[in-house]
């Protein structure tokens, strides 16, 4: 036997989900074969089957307690050019070093390994029941990556299987190969800190590549990766909005009084949803819109404080100076605005109900790259179908 990848669509899965159950054997009649594409094949296999409306899922007794491993040793993960980084490979490991946590084979090969999410929290707790004990893992449908020449593995989304000190023979195998004298687990923080901007960048980065056209077309929710380059800003509506510091909420402004004598300096009070009474303690917060496009078509970006920001070199709060009750020249953009005409930014956008539902062709960034990386230079060619991890619901055979 071997693997096959296989996909339900989710607006299958109440149907099929019940009928699937991992670890056991079904027959499949009736579905759909398509070239496996994309950099996410969970298996060697040529094709993928994709499940239908009509396809018939029976039960079948055991044949093999076979798991189909498709181990792949270190020692090719890092020198066999051959190896492509787009099907996924099962790896045994035994963790040495968390904090960088590295896997090794032997004493004198290691392997970088970057888990996320569950399959982190995973391998802390199993660090916690161990000890000072090592430990194995068996980490299944693991995603090779290259960054500078170098090669390390990192879970698939949630594709990926990990298991830790598992019961199989090939991991029996593995310890009986292990050195005697082997290190010992230097573990070197009990949860080692994360730098938090820097793990939201990498989790951005995986996001795929869509174009400006496609995105407009897409209708499930979603996060993509779009380059894009901005041609206007949009000052049809107010680039900012307040919030209000105690309880976060948007403050408004309150209208003042008609005919009440206009005094200099009076103050501008703001009423919110979470306080009571009207008051002054609030803050400015970017809601930029931009006109962007791309070989494909256009559309307009919502930037909000951070990523404005990060753009503009100025905060909402310097861009406005305390004037806050004063009306904006609407015809008048700042000229930070006006800067960012005619550049190009990679940007995370969120495909949320109000594009599928409204058909709005504005989007929200949820992370601007400053300048390009490489990898727009060599933009694959973009696809839903090779990407479409959210239905992806077994890779089991
Ligand atoms: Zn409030």
């Amino acid at each position: 036997g071997t693997l096959i990848h296989a996909t339900i669509k989710k607006q299958q899965l109440s149907k099929f989900q019940r009928l699937i159950v991992a670890g056991e054997r079904r027959i499949f009649e009736n579905f759909i074969l398509t070239k496996a594409t994309g950099r996410f094949r969970v298996t060697k296999h040529a094709y993928r089957m994709a499940v239908m409306n009509i396809t018939s899922i029976i039960p079948c007794a055991s044949l093999s307690d076979d798991m189909y491993l498709d181990l792949v040793d270190f020692e090719r993960i890092h020198n066999d050019g051959t190896l492509t980084e787009n099907i996924l490979i099962d790896v045994i490991g035994q963790v040495v070093n968390l904090g960088e946590m590295k896997t090794h084979l032997r004493l004198d090969q290691r392997l970088s390994c970057t888990l996320w999410g569950t399959f982190a929290e995973s391998i802390f707790d199993a660090c916690a029941n161990n000890g000072e004990n090592k430990f194995i893992c068996l980490l299944r449908f693991a995603k090779i990556n290259s960054f500078k020449g170098e090669r390390s593995i990192s879970n698939a989304f949630e594709m990926s299987l990990l298991q830790i000190d598992p019961d199989l023979p090939a991991v029996l195998d593995f310890v009986g190969n292990l050195p005697k004298d082997g290190l010992a687990l230097t573990v070197k923080a009990r949860v080692p800190k994360v730098d938090k901007s820097k793990q939201k960048a990498e989790e951005n980065r995986r996001h795929p590549i869509q174009t400006i056209a496609n995105l407009l077309n897409y209708y499930e929710e979603g996060k993509f990766r779009v380059v894009a380059t901005i041609y206007a800003i949009d000052i049809e509506f107010a680039w900012y909005y307040f919030v209000c510091l105690k309880c976060n909420k948007t403050a408004y402004k309150v209208p003042k009084v008609e005919n009440d004598v206009v005094k200099k300096n009076k103050k501008t009070f703001f009423s919110c949803r979470g306080c009571p009474e009207i008051h002054t303690k609030v803050e400015p917060r970017y809601k930029l819109i931009v006109c962007v496009m791309d070989s494909t078509g256009q559309s307009k970006f919502v930037l909000f404080e951070t990523d404005a920001t990060s753009l503009t070199h100025q905060s909402s709060i310097q861009m406005l100076d305390g004037n806050y009750d004063e009306i904006q020249d609407p015809t008048k953009i700042p000229q930070p605005f006006l800067n960012l005409v005619g550049k190009t930014f990679q940007f995370v956008v969120s495909v949320e109900k109000d594009n599928i539902r409204d058909g709005s062709d504005t989007y929200k960034v949820a992370h601007v790259f400053l300048g390009l990386d490489d990898e727009i230079n060599n933009v694959e060619e973009p696809s839903f179908g090779s990407y479409d991890l959210a239905s992806i619901v077994s890779g089991d055979q």
